[in-house]
């Protein structure tokens, strides 16, 4: 596993639960937005490569953090990348963690395999766009291949196999109400749909022109999206 960095608690990242997150290196998206590009740039990357974490100093944090933590959230980058991604994570959950996994979607067979094997309690896949438009968010067309494997884990998830929730990073110039509308409509039925309003900073594209929503557009989003998602979070 190449770990980047760790952020030693959080009450946000992970419903319910006191969590530490620890974020991997390598992605295959390029979101103007993403606040990350340590995780996502090659040329970036390299710049941690002295300072990344061993997996044994990432555990023996775990084992000092026992009585305060509930949860570990696995972020990045793009998790499902890491080769190792199976065995760190039931490590963890055998330490007694609840497990957390963020992903973009990315592969939906070793999320599948991890809730199966009991290993995941929670899955927060991102929504990007409206799908005809991912691009405009991800900085890379998707393949068909792509569109068809992350369909086949939402159903997966609307089967109701793991705790789950849906997210979007909204940003003014980049989505619109009508990609609001179709992102839900594309998930309708899930579970939780959290609308994480951007927050400007270092971004991985530097020309990123996008910019925060105001509350009432929030609030509005939120009205369109309850037309298809029960539960709507606003993250601001
Ligand atoms: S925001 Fe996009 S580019 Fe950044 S880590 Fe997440 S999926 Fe990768």
């Amino acid at each position: 596993m190449k770990l980047a960095w760790i952020q030693k608690h959080t009450l946000v990242d992970y419903p319910g639960k006191v969590a530490c997150v620890v974020f991997t290196q390598g992605c295959n998206f390029r979101c103007h937005f993403c606040h990350n590009p340590e995780c996502v740039l090659p040329e970036k990357m390299m710049l941690l490569q002295n300072d990344m974490i061993p997996e044994e100093n990432f555990f023996t944090f775990l084992e000092s953090r026992k009585w305060f933590l509930d949860g570990v959230s696995i972020s990045g980058g793009e998790p499902t990348l890491q080769s190792g991604l199976y065995d760190f994570a039931k490590k963890v959950k055998e330490m007694g963690f609840a497990v957390k996994l963020d992903t973009n979607g990315r592969d939906r067979q070793i999320v599948r395999r991890m809730v199966d094997d009991g290993i995941l309690d929670y899955v927060a896949v991102d929504l990007k766009h409206a799908l005809p438009s991912y691009y405009k968010a991800v900085g890379i067309e998707q393949t068909k291949e792509f569109y068809h494997s992350y369909e086949k884990l939402l159903q997966f998830l609307l089967e109701g196999n793991v705790d789950y929730e849906y997210r979007s990073t909204v940003a003014k110039w980049l989505h619109t109400a009508d990609d609001i509308e179709a992102m839900a409509y594309y998930i309708r039925g899930a579970k939780n749909y959290y609308l994480q309003n951007y927050v400007g900073g270092n971004t991985l594209d530097p020309d990123f022109g996008g910019e925060s929503f105001t509350d009432d557009e929030l609030f509005e989003f939120q009205k369109i999206a309850s037309k298809y998602v029960k539960n709507i979070g606003i993250r601001n």
